[in-house]
């Protein structure tokens, strides 16, 4: 039971979305997150040691907006079964207005605070 606008939490999530997908192959992973560019990061640097370090730092992000990538799913999914809104944990219904913050969250504030 919630009352966020459901039409538009889609389209925020899709939105966000795409723009996710696009920072991922800008920094040379594919959807899954996976890093699909490192020969060509090889050869952009001639230091070898601040290639590696450069390279971690990616792939730190990568990960970050894989995760961010991996919450809309869930979000989408969520929608798709009619269960948007309500936390994974506990299945009580998330704050409409933390829905309307951060349209991907698939759980409440506490679990979410328990779960990182
Ligand atoms: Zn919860």
């Amino acid at each position: 039971m919630t009352f966020v606008d459901l039409d538009r939490a889609r389209k925020a999530l899709d939105n966000e979305r795409t723009a996710l997908v696009r920072q991922l192959k800008e920094l040379g992973a594919d959807e899954r997150g996976v890093f699909t560019g490192e020969m060509e990061f090889e050869d952009a640097f001639a230091d070898a040691g601040a290639a590696t370090a450069e390279r971690n730092e990616t792939r730190t992000i990568i990960a970050n907006l894989k995760t961010e990538l991996d919450d809309i799913d869930a979000a989408l999914e969520q929608m798709d079964k009619g269960t948007y809104g309500i936390c994974v944990d506990c299945g009580e219904p998330i704050a409409t207005a933390r829905l309307e913050f951060r349209p991907n969250s698939t759980r409440c504030v506490s679990c979410k605070a328990s779960a990182s």
